[in-house]
């Protein structure tokens, strides 16, 4: 039997690659189990009809170590967006923003290059398409059960959006009383559930900003981007708006079809814009996140308790921040802590 430290990390997003990238030089044996079919998370990127476009996360704002550690990892590809964010409010007014304090960072082949760059430097194993249904306790070690497979760890992280973390603890096989903290603490954060509608366009639209952001909470859309302006995106003299919409309407209206969803985004856009032929895209994409963004963390001196039992947790919502950078910055603490 190896007598190298085994250990689990749940969740490829950014938080979850932060823990590994931390371990990469250590002698544990560190395996990554993600549900989907390749690394990234909510720092997503689709490609369609000749344009590659980030459908969750927009892009990376670092700070000064962040913004070095991506140069690091390779400036080829590496896209900053020049154009400004501005802000409109509940009546649709539109008003110049304020300038940015810290780039804003994406990838020609969009925002999932992070993820694969920072992955390449570690030497985890990735397991992916493997959904974790039930974590237990046994004895000093951790079980992780998927559907096909079983593995055994001397410790795991958990970096799921805190409410899939929530209710994997609470069907857990583990006795001890923590349990219960833990999954009160972890389901107590709350998430907003956003829609993001990807909007084409056979032809240009002139702005001066890449970006509008609600300011006021009041209107239907939360934020609408466009996406041409990130160099190699999309082709030249077509559009394709990103438009998230706000929490109350993207949650009212979940399980509608695609196309009611989109009929009806595109109508606001054209609104907001004052462009009514933004009404009809010649071509359409959505994307529902049940689970976008953590408004508020939880307690740290409670989740870092499970630590006493090798449970640790990182992620946005451990972070107490939906940002690329911290749930990054989250994983990479934990990592530092496994040390
Ligand atoms: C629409 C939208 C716009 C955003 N815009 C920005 C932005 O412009 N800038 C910014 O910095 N941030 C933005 N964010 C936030 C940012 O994307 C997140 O904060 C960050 O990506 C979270 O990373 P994470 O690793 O904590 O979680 P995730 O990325 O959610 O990673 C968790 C991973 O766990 C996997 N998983 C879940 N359950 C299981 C299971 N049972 N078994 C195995 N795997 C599982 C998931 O598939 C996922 O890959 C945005 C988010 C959304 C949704």
């Amino acid at each position: 039997m190896s007598s190298e430290p085994n250990i689990g990390i749940v969740g490829a997003g950014v938080a979850g690659l932060g823990v590994a990238y931390e371990l990469r030089e250590s002698d544990a044996d560190v395996t990554l189990l993600e549900k989907r079919e390749e690394v990234g998370g909510r720092a997503a990127t689709r490609r369609k009809n000749g344009c590659t476009y980030d459908h969750g996360a927009n892009y990376i704002t670092p700070d000064e170590e962040l913004d070095e550690f991506v140069r690091e990892l390779g400036e080829e590809e590496l896209v900053e967006i020049e154009e400004p964010v501005w802000t409109f409010d509940s009546t649709g007014e539109i008003s110049a923003g304020e300038e940015r304090d810290r780039p804003a960072l994406t990838y020609e082949n969009g925002i999932t290059q992070f993820s694969k760059r920072v992955f390449s430097t570690t030497d985890a194993t990735l397991d992916t398409e493997t959904r974790i249904e039930t974590i237990v306790r046994d004895g000093e070690r951790w079980r992780a059960k998927s559907e096909d497979s079983r593995y055994e760890f001397d410790a795991l992280v958990m970096t799921p959006p805190a409410p899939q973390t929530a209710a994997l603890l609470a069907e857990a096989e583990w006795t001890d009383p923590l349990r219960n903290d833990l999954v009160s603490e972890i389901e107590a954060v709350p998430y907003r559930t956003i829609l993001s509608v990807l909007l084409h366009y056979p032809f240009g639209i002139d702005r001066p900003y890449y970006a509008l952001v609600n300011t006021d909470k009041d209107h239907e859309i939360g934020w609408l981007s466009r996406e041409e302006c990130k160099s190699g995106h999309v082709p030249d003299g077509d559009s394709l708006l990103v438009v998230q919409m706000a929490p109350d309407w993207s949650l009212e209206r979940y399980g509608e079809s695609e196309k009611a969803i989109t009929e009806a985004a595109a109508e606001l856009a054209a609104d907001l814009l004052e462009e009514p032929p933004l009404s009809s895209p010649d071509w359409s994409d959505v994307q529902r996140w049940r689970h976008a963004l953590p408004d508020g963390g939880g307690d740290s001196s409670v989740i870092e308790r499970g630590e006493e039992h090798s449970l640790y947790f990182a992620g946005d919502w451990a972070a107490g921040e939906g940002r690329v950078a911290a749930a990054f910055e989250s994983g990479r603490a934990v990592g530092r802590r496994l040390l």
